[in-house]
């Protein structure tokens, strides 16, 4: 049997001489918490020239708020996004509580996730509710991306090949979210499909994002505009009044309408469209519960 070429294994501490190893040789690749990258070296999936752990590098592993967004750190684990910014980020908490076991959630990063890119992955869909940022980062200089134009086909995306994920930026809630997951169990699995929602009400808006039901996680913007109408139209904002059950189908419908399913062998096309309209009405109506909860809270505490 022949051996596997070599490959360097590099433990940079600082981001300039990871930045410095990712421009020297073509085809390096950034390890994180390894949880996709190890899997595929170890199965012999790709042998590139050489990886290179980003763990020891501390300003990847912290996150802060500032401005009104909380900046997250490339290497910052989902135990700590689902521990340390459940009330930030509460959409991005709860997504990074799905996320695999309690070993992956330990090692597992959202730079990893960005890297994989996987339309199932669990975090894609808040992101994306979230008009998150993605800052990329190069010996080139730094750049940052609307996490809307960041995914661009299965598994790419637009950072290039020398360019690591830094951080990403994500604006503190204002109002509920919510992200509601299909899969084969209950818990311990990757999406079938899922579904994020955040309320935005100083603007008016409503954030979608769409897992699992497309080559590419992706928004639900006809979905969107619909329902920001609606709420407008009716003057729910203000009013917090019940959403009509008319106004929850219809943007499931439109919510599956911009989903573009394959089958596979964790579901059907027809079953995962079907989902999404299911995933998307209730998570609405989830948040828009919580939203007109609050209202009741604050009523109560002021009586
Ligand atoms: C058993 C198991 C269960 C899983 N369950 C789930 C699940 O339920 N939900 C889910 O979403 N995912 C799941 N995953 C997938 C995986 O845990 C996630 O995709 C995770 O976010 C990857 O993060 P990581 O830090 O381990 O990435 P790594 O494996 O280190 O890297 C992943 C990719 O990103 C690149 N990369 C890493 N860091 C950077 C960076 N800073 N900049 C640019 N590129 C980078 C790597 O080169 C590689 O291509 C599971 C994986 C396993 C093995």
């Amino acid at each position: 049997m022949s051996r596997p070429a070599a490959m360097d294994f590099l433990l940079p501490d600082r981001l300039d001489e990871a930045l410095h190893a990712m421009a020297a040789r073509a085809g390096t690749v950034p390890v994180a918490g390894g949880t996709d990258v190890m899997v595929r070296l170890a199965r012999g999936l790709e042998r590139p020239p050489a990886a290179v752990d980003l763990t020891r590098i501390p300003g990847l592993a912290r996150w802060e708020r500032s401005a009104g967004r909380v900046r997250i750190g490339a290497t910052v684990p989902y135990t700590r996004i689902a521990g340390e910014l459940a009330g930030p980020l509460p959409g991005l908490a709860a997504a990074a509580r799905t996320v695999g076991s309690r070993q992956i959630r330990n090692r597992g990063t959202v730079g990893g996730a960005l890297g994989t890119a996987s339309a199932g992955g669990d975090v894609h869909p808040v992101l994306l509710a979230c008009d998150a940022e993605v800052e990329l980062v190069s010996a080139r200089g730094t750049r940052r991306v609307p996490v809307r134009e960041f995914y661009t086909g299965p598994g790419r995306t637009v950072r290039a090949p020398d360019e690591l994920v830094r951080a990403v930026l994500v604006p503190e809630a204002e109002g509920p979210q919510s992200y509601a997951k299909a899969g084969r169990r209950g818990a311990l699995v990757v999406a079938t499909c899922s579904f994020a929602v955040a309320l935005w009400p100083s603007r008016g808006r409503v954030g979608t994002g769409i897992g699992a039901a497309a080559d590419r996680p992706l928004p639900a913007c006809e979905a969107e505009r619909f329902v920001a109408g609606e709420l407008a139209e009716r003057r729910l904002w203000r009013s917090r009044g019940p959403l009509p059950d008319s106004v929850l189908a219809r943007f499931g419908e439109l919510a599956a309408a911009a989903a573009s399913p394959a089958d596979d062998v964790r579901g059907s096309s027809a079953y995962r469209r079907h989902a999404v309209a299911v995933l998307a009405r209730r998570a609405l109506g989830w948040v828009w519960d919580d939203y007109r909860a609050d209202r009741t809270a604050k009523e109560a505490a002021c009586a």
